[in-house]
């Protein structure tokens, strides 16, 4: 995996794995049936993670809103800048809002300069 992606695609890629990982441990509490309360915490355990997933998700739904829309330059398709760089959804091509960042290297670090 590249070290850079579109910020909203891998904030997506946290609460589709946070599902998972509900699942598997909600599985790996079925192993402790004859242990009743070692199961429930294991299946509490699971919820959380699931429930955290739904709230990941509702995030993205906000951010999304804040996004930018733009046709990326490189491949044409619709894509959303998050912050001052990000990158294209599609083809991973590095895009700016701000102009006097444009043709610079890309670096993520930009998002947190004032
Ligand atoms: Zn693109």
């Amino acid at each position: 995996m590249a070290r850079y992606s579109n910020k909203i695609n891998k904030i997506r890629t946290f609460a589709l794995s946070l599902i998972f990982i509900g699942f598997i441990i909600m599985y790996i509490g079925i192993f402790f049936r004859t242990h009743p309360i070692v199961m429930t915490i294991f299946m509490i355990l699971g919820l959380l993670a699931i429930i955290a997933s739904t709230v990941v998700y509702f995030w993205i739904g906000m951010l999304s809103t804040k996004a930018v829309q733009v046709v990326c330059p490189n491949c044409g398709k619709p894509t959303k800048i998050l912050g001052r760089v990000d990158m294209c959804m599609h083809c991973r091509e590095p895009l700016t809002l701000d102009a006097s960042l444009e043709g610079k290297e890309f670096d993520e670090s930009y998002n947190r300069k004032k």
